[in-house]
């Protein structure tokens, strides 16, 4: 399968220049690392016969969407536990009109996600289990190819974490072609020190990796107007959409270490699009007041 994810760059402070590989111009929908995380998953489950894709996910989940975009193009079917009551908004709208089937569950039953899956599908031998943001060996094989993509020779590669997958596959690919390249992960999420431990789960080395857990502006989908404004001036300045929720706080990571002399000077830096800029349609408040 062909994909375009071209590496671009722009300049930023003191004309340090950033190199971006634009996983974001994958496909609208089936955004950056979802695509990649759901790449063999969805092999996976054509290998086993399985038509029925079940997965979990917030109300506002760049996953959702894609694997309702991913399933109507491959002629399968899926549904979502949504975490919280029913509501209806532009993600949700898209899952749907992907033909997405929703069941509302709340907080505590979604905690006990095979239980759900048992209790609704336990005698559907068609429906293959997803976990939430696509978490798992697959998805890492799939995250780690981006490595592999890339013709020259980086000095730090940055990506932001969810649930770290992503980090584990970029390390993979790091460990696997033995790069001398030092992987910056930045944790969007309050306390992401347990990075470090999800990552550990798929790699054994962890020498590369570097976690930078103080970037999370007050939590997982949390803002200050100082992201905002950031946001602003980096969209405007580079043409390149980013959002709060991610892969702002990765740029603002870089920003931020390059102004404090974190980055070794002339030092070549990646940073990992990882897509997902559907969700801040939902935050656009946020912008205007
Ligand atoms: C889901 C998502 C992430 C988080 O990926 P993990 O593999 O869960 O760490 C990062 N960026 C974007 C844009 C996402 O949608």
């Amino acid at each position: 399968m062909q994909i375009y994810s071209p590496i671009h760059s722009f300049h930023c402070q003191n004309s340090t220049q950033i190199w971006v590989k634009r996983d974001d111009l994958i496909d609208p929908y089936i955004s950056g690392n979802k695509w990649r995380k759901l790449k063999y998953i969805l092999a996976d489950a054509s290998l086993n016969g399985k038509n029925h894709l079940v997965t979990f996910g917030g109300a506002y989940s760049n996953h959702l969407v894609a694997t309702a975009a991913a399933a109507a193009r491959n002629g399968l079917k899926a549904t979502a536990f949504v975490r919280g009551e029913n509501v209806m908004n532009e993600m949700l709208f898209l899952c749907q009109l992907f033909g997405m089937h929703l069941i509302f569950v709340d907080r505590e039953s979604y905690r006990h996600k095979n239980l759900l899956f048992e209790q609704y599908f336990k005698e559907d031998q068609s429906t293959y289990f997803i976990d939430e943001g696509g978490a798992s060996e697959a998805a890492v094989k799939g995250c780690s190819e981006i490595i592999g993509e890339l013709t020259e020779p980086y000095d730090y590669i940055f990506c932001a974490a969810g649930t770290g997958t992503t980090a584990a596959g970029l390390l993979r690919g790091i460990n696997i072609a033995k790069l001398n390249t030092e992987l910056h992960i930045i944790p969007v999420l309050k306390g992401g020190e347990f990075i470090g431990t999800e990552i550990n789960r798929y790699e054994n080395d962890l020498s590369k990796l570097h976690l930078h857990t103080h970037y999370h502006f007050g939590g997982y989908a949390k803002t200050t107007p100082v992201l905002i404004k950031f946001i602003k001036e980096f969209v405007a300045e580079t043409g390149i959409l980013i959002d709060p929720v991610y892969t702002a706080k990765m740029f603002y990571a870089i920003d931020d270490l390059l102004s404090r002399n974190q980055i070794r000077k002339g030092a070549k830096i990646l940073a990992i699009h990882t897509g997902g800029l559907l969700g801040m349609l939902g935050m656009k408040e946020k912008f205007f007041t």
